[in-house]
């Protein structure tokens, strides 16, 4: 079998031109409160080159579906009452619909601390306690970007995902969790594994719908993976080069061309589950802008 390549690069682009189409809308919008435009702040703390990079992609992505771009950047050595402020200011601005503060935050800063000073309605992660909360209770939630990205692709690979066997492999805050929690929803099976787990390659190959979220080159091989299944590779680990002076690459977390050979589809790295994730930032604007102003957000699908 020749695994089907699921393209989250055409998935985002499509996902984009969706949210810019909304955006236009809201530009022309005879609403009581007069036209919208739909505003993402996003807060860089020190200079981390991966870091730079995203929020560049970020802020370049935003313009570009005709969102305003806000970026704070800040000393590595900024304290925590000096973010904190800046995130109160964000939190009170009309202007900002949305507030991403990027991870990870210099060793002096809380993070938790951080991510639950913003305004629950302006927070695009998905990361503050409450829309954590909402989505493990079932209720409307800003839901974090990455796992909402995977759900989307699966969802227009399956349509029902009802009854389908999932297997999460990670469970932090910002992946395999909320991952689970939203498969969980879609009335999948779940099962979340981690590095306690005993006996990964059986677990693994109980799924239907397997999700890698652990951040160890190649980590899920061939012999993981139940024949038919999807596979989902949310790892971004980058490879020295191998000589020097040459250039590193990216994999996943998934033995890609060997998994491509049992699965019935996959999605690769770079140009899967990566593209998605700023993407559905820009949704989750979209949403927070219009439920500020007491609109509909839109369905997206
Ligand atoms: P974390 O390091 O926060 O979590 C990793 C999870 O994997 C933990 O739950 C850990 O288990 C588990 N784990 C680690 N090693 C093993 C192992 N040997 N066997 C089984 N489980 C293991 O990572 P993130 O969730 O933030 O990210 C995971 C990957 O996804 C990374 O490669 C990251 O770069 C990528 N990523 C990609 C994004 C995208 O846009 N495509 C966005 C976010 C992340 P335990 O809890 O027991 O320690």
């Amino acid at each position: 079998m020749t695994a089907e390549i699921i393209d989250g690069k055409a998935f985002a682009a499509s996902l984009r031109t969706k949210v810019a189409a909304q955006v236009s809308l809201l530009a022309a919008d005879s609403h009581p409160d007069g036209a919208l435009q739909p505003g993402l702040a996003v807060v860089l703390v020190g200079e981390d080159p991966a870091s730079q990079v995203y929020v560049r992609n970020k802020a370049r992505q935003t313009q570009e579906v005709g969102m305003r771009s806000f970026e704070h950047r800040l000393e590595a050595t900024t304290g925590q009452a000096e973010l904190l402020s800046l995130v109160e200011r964000l939190n009170r601005d009309p202007a900002v619909h949305g507030i991403l503060v990027q991870l990870p935050l210099p060793a002096q800063i809380d993070a938790a601390a951080v991510i639950n000073a913003i305004d629950p309605a302006k927070d695009v992660d998905g990361f503050h306690i409450l829309n954590a909360g909402r989505l493990a209770t079932g209720q409307d939630a800003l839901v974090p970007c990455t796992p909402l990205g995977c759900l989307m692709m699966l969802q227009a690979r399956f349509g029902d995902l009802s009854g389908q066997h999932a297997v999460v492999l990670g469970r932090s805050n910002i992946v395999g969790k909320p991952m689970a929690q939203l498969l969980l929803a879609a009335n999948c099976t779940v099962t979340v594994a981690h590095s306690r787990s005993r006996d990964l390659p059986a677990i693994c190959r109980e799924a239907d719908i397997l999700v890698a979220a652990v951040g160890r080159p190649r980590m899920v091989a061939a012999d993981w993976i139940k024949p038919g299944a999807t596979v989902i590779d949310v790892g971004i680990n980058r490879l020295e080069p191998e000589a020097p002076g040459g250039k590193g690459w990216l994999v996943g977390d998934v033995d890609f061309e060997a998994a491509s050979r049992v699965a019935a589809a996959i999605t690769p790295v770079p140009g899967g589950v990566g593209p998605m994730t700023i993407a559905c930032l820009l949704a989750n604007t979209l949403t927070a802008a219009c439920r500020a102003s007491g609109r509909a957000a839109p369905d997206l699908q």
